[in-house]
């Protein structure tokens, strides 16, 4: 221990080689691969549970200006934001039955959103709506949407339970053939796609994995008739049923409490510990919603990212776990710079998701500052601080220090997404409760009766994964439907070797379609923030091109390279964070950078706002092509 450290309570040299222990033995050479397909003889995984009626209609066949692929929140502000545009006539479907998307899929006991609702919930100044806590719920999300959807009439231009198979381009017609698994044919101007970046849930190829004889589901198709009880919980029929959970992320963390309460006994089986930290959730104050003036919500999720990413701010205005992360962080680092580097030190508050590393440092530091200051060591040190906190509450809290030891995550805070939860960790501390430790393993065979780790068999009567979502697979494959452009090109083939579009929305090729979500564009921890950045986005350009009476809007290559340069340039500065993080959706499993044009924008999601607005405020569509 050198004189530096001699005042902490723990040896971060010590810390460092821990980490790297823990992620060593995490990385699998097979990568993404090391999951399964959700389709074949797995396609009952992705089955919808919550329709209560299948839907009876005749194909339809009609021309439209725009069809946007999704109504999650993506597609309803995509909606929102071209009808206060004054282009109306649209078409949106929607494979689930209702609006929602990620909310509509995602019931699961317990299932609510960490991110303050009154910064999550888009459109609250439009819709009036008041949220009932500062994080909200899974069920008063899907009111939420189903509120959205009345406010701009979206309902009865949407095509719920129907599933796009294809959209192909008509150069003759400039028209995108929009093909459904219902026969229907539609020929749009504008084709939208917003699928949703968390849409395929995906399953670990453990061996054996298909031979198991009891119930099984995925947590974003949850059995509510199997299990009993609802989102609340009250989960009645596990009363005598032996119940598995695979894997310990944010779902995990949110249904494991109710699954604990409910099932005569539960088994966790867990590869990688997620950090969990103190929710303290608090019921909305309506006199302060009520006190709030007109243009309070942008300011309010603006100041939020900001300080999630660097950019520096006066005010906390929300002041949470989130954002206390980050005043932990640079805290001590800013009482200790010179005033003038003050700024740069919030510019470090920036691994989130390990994409916002070193963000903005270039701007208000130079490297010679940097090195004097050591900030990145620091920096270090204060994660290990925060991590220490979340550490010792499991100790605090699980009266088992076995288990204690277990449920504690070793890596940077931001290696993973962080929780928030209050009733995850004492779960286990019920005698009903068991932590399997595959000690990152993983699951190693389930069989027709059971799982087995390490030799040990634990019979059970039902499986229930909660393993995620595919990220890094082929496009089309989790979209659900191919897109072929210019001459029958696809875009799995165009983007076979790695992403390529302009802005994140455009690709050349695929004139008229615009792709919404993270890749290439501004990924904030408010996902419904970058949605809305993307539609105004959008409604911009569709309606500069109205004026000027074009029709066809295509990126031109010249600027397509150019920002797929500047992709694989920005994700350079997170590349050292992302290689010592465990392995995860957040690294590509820890095969970092193998592709890094299929990052999304490393400066952070403030600073690609600013500059999208930057490019639409000089109103030449720069970059497009326009005929
Ligand atoms: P994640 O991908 O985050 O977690 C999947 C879990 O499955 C991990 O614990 C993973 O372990 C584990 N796993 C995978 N394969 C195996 C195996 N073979 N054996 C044992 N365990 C395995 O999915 P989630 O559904 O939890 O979360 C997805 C995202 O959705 C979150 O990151 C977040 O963005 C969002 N979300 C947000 C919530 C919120 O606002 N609170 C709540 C829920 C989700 P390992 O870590 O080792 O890979």
């Amino acid at each position: 221990m050198n004189a530096n450290t001699q005042r902490l309570s723990f040896d971060p040299e010590a810390l460092g080689r821990k980490y790297q222990l823990e992620r060593d033995k995490r990385v699998r050479a097979e990568g993404n691969d090391q999951y399964q397909e959700v389709s074949g003889d797995f396609a009952y995984f992705v089955e919808d549970p919550y329709i209560k009626q299948t839907l009876q209609r005749d194909a339809i066949e009609e021309e439209v200006e725009v069809v946007i692929i999704g109504g999650g929140f993506g597609g309803m502000l995509a909606a929102a934001r071209l009808h206060d545009a004054g282009i109306t006539d649209f078409r949106i479907i929607e494979k689930g039955g209702d609006f929602g998307g990620t909310w509509y899929w995602n019931r699961y006991p317990g299932a609510s959103c960490d991110i303050e609702s009154y910064v999550y919930f888009p459109l609250l100044e439009k819709t009036g709506f008041v949220p009932r806590q500062k994080y909200t719920n899974a069920p008063e999300t899907l009111e939420y949407c189903g509120v959205i959807a009345q406010t701009y009439g979206l309902y009865e231009r949407s095509l719920m339970q129907t599933m796009v198979s294809a959209t192909d381009w008509d150069e003759d017609l400039g028209r995108w053939i929009v093909s459904t698994d219902r026969h229907d044919r539609l020929k749009a101007r504008y084709v939208v796609h917003s699928n949703g970046p968390l849409n395929r849930p995906k399953l670990p190829a453990i061996k054996g994995i298909n031979t198991f004889q009891g119930h099984t589901f995925h947590t974003s198709r949850w059995d509510y008739d199997y299990t009993g009880g609802s989102s609340d919980g009250g989960l009645n029929k596990l009363r005598d049923k032996r119940v598995a959970v695979i894997g310990t992320g944010a779902t995990a963390v949110q249904c494991v409490p109710h699954l604990g309460a409910a099932a005569e006994h539960l088994y966790v089986f867990q590869r990688t510990p997620s950090s969990v930290d103190v929710r303290n959730n608090q019921p909305t104050d309506p006199n302060w919603i009520a006190s709030q003036e007109s243009g309070w919500q942008q300011e309010r999720r603006r100041n939020f990212e900001s300080i999630m990413t660097g950019a520096p701010v006066t005010e906390d205005l929300v002041a949470d776990g989130w954002t206390e992360a980050f005043r932990l962080l640079f805290g001590s680092l800013r009482d200790k710079a010179p005033s003038k580097f003050r700024l740069a030190l919030w510019a470090l508050a920036a691994p989130f998701t390990a994409n916002f590393y070193r963000v903005g440092l270039k701007q208000h530091l130079t490297n010679k500052a940097m090195q004097h200051m050591n900030l990145a060591k620091e920096m270090e040190l204060a994660d290990y601080r925060k991590m220490e906190q979340v550490r010792a509450r499991a100790d605090a809290t699980v009266t088992d220090a076995q288990t204690a030891e277990s449920l504690k995550p070793y890596y940077r805070q931001f290696c993973k997404r962080p929780c928030f939860h209050d009733e995850y960790l004492p779960t286990f501390n019920r005698p009903n409760v068991t932590l399997v430790d595959t000690d990152g393993r993983g699951v190693e065979e389930i069989t027709a009766t059971g799982i087995v780790f390490a030799g040990q068999a634990y019979p059970v009567d039902c499986i229930i994964f909660a393993t995620g979502f595919e990220v890094g697979t082929d496009y089309s494959r989790r979209a659900g439907y191919q897109i072929r452009g210019v001459d029958g090109l696809s875009v799995s083939q165009k983007w076979a070797d790695g992403l390529a579009t302009f802005h994140g929305m455009h690709s050349r090729g695929f004139p008229n379609s615009f792709f919404f979500g993270p890749a290439q564009s501004g990924f904030t921890a408010t996902y419904t923030y970058a949605l809305d950045e993307q539609s105004e986005h959008l409604a911009h350009i569709l309606q500069s091109a109205k004026a000027r009476g074009a029709t066809r809007i295509e990126a031109s290559a010249a600027a397509e390279r150019k920002w797929v340069q500047t992709i694989i340039d920005k994700a350079r500065l997170t590349a050292d964070f992302q290689e010592k993080c465990t392995p995860g959706y957040y690294n590509n499993e820890g095969k970092v950078n193998t592709q890094p044009q299929n990052n999304t924008y490393g400066g952070g999601p403030i600073e690609f706002f600013d500059l999208m607005a930057k490019w639409r405020a000089k109103g030449d569509l720069q970059g497009l092509e326009l005929r």
